[in-house]
């Protein structure tokens, strides 16, 4: 029996935006009191060439998609963009590569190596392979490995929509895996690639009832990129997003919701909203894995009118 029902959960959906607001944010300030905001840069460390077919993908070998390809790059470039990353304030490092799945031997074994660097660095670390096994989720975990990202995308009916290459189920089996091994799962979807209002209900019942449910939940917005089949699709109303991510916020109380694709597109009031009712980790550099990002020192202007007082109010004097 599911904790969270589907029927919960569209009921909290469709709550008038008002009422939804303020119950997340009564939630989330209770279960995140210092209101704190996760930076997690990402790298993408094998790029294109997958064999996949996700359709928002720019990344899939199907479309034809202007994209410089890059074969797994060295570790010497990963501790480079680590320390980075480092410099400039960020909590984790997330790592992506283009894969349907890991293969032993010379690229686990390259990933292991990329873990500890990033580890050495008192990062953490969190990664995006494809497909693994349970050994293999052992293996990472011995390494120091803190999080695994394996996105669910969407709805388990609407997936076979968007991607033909693996199923649901398949996903699933991966996020097991890495639950067993210890390591903290981080697994979210994407919002407007057609799907109804009834998937994206199915998609947060399944994050809902993982046990436990994820450590992180990213909420991406489809980048619509020229050359995928989902070029044309519109974009998401920012409002849709402030939805999606207060229910996340209520159902998933503890996880942490990443404001993730598609936040260029949002305005800086729409960012604090979704702030406001959970969102609480960004992507924080200037790309996200092969499409554009926010500009960090705006982020960290962003960041900063959320959280801290305002000194030159506090500091003001009359006339
Ligand atoms: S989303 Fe991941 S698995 Fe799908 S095509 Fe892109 S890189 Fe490959």
């Amino acid at each position: 029996m599911n904790k969270v029902s589907l029927k919960k959960i569209k009921e909290i959906l469709s709550m008038p935006l008002n009422d939804l607001i303020f119950k997340a944010q009564t939630v989330h300030k209770s279960s995140f009191p210092k209101l704190d905001i996760q930076l997690a840069s990402l790298l993408s460390i094998k790029t294109g060439s997958c064999p996949e077919d996700c359709k928002y993908c720019p990344q899939s070998a199907h479309y034809n998609v202007d994209l410089k390809k890059e074969k797994l790059i060295n570790i010497e470039l990963v501790e480079q963009a680590a320390i980075r990353a480092k410099k400039n304030g960020a909590d984790r490092f997330c790592m992506g590569a283009a894969w349907k799945k890991l293969n032993n031997g010379k690229d686990l074994d390259l990933i292991i190596k990329m873990i500890k660097a990033v580890k050495s660095l008192d990062l953490e670390a969190c990664v995006t392979l494809g497909s693994i096994t349970k050994e293999q989720a052992l293996t990472l975990k011995e390494a120091g490995l803190d999080a695994y990202n394996h996105n669910i995308d969407t709805s388990p009916e609407f997936y076979k929509e968007i991607i033909s290459t693996r199923s649901f189920d398949e996903r699933l089996e991966t996020i097991q895996n890495v639950q067993e091994a210890g390591i903290s799962v981080c697994s979210g979807g994407i919002i407007g690639m057609g799907e109804s209002w009834h998937d994206r209900a199915k998609m947060l019942e399944v994050l809902a009832n993982l046990t436990p449910q994820p450590e992180s939940i990213p909420i991406n917005s489809l980048v619509p990129v020229r050359g995928t089949p989902l070029e044309n699709r519109d974009k998401v109303d920012s409002l849709e997003m402030v939805r999606i991510i207060a229910s996340t916020r209520i159902i998933a109380p503890n996880s942490r919701i990443r404001l993730s694709a598609g936040r260029k597109d949002l305005s800086k009031e729409a960012q604090l909203l979704c702030f406001v009712v959970g969102a609480n980790s960004i992507f924080y550099g200037d790309t996200l894995l092969t499409t554009e990002n926010n500009d960090m020192l705006n982020d960290k202007d962003l960041i900063a009118q959320y959280n801290n007082h305002h000194k030159d109010i506090l500091n003001s004097k009359g006339l």
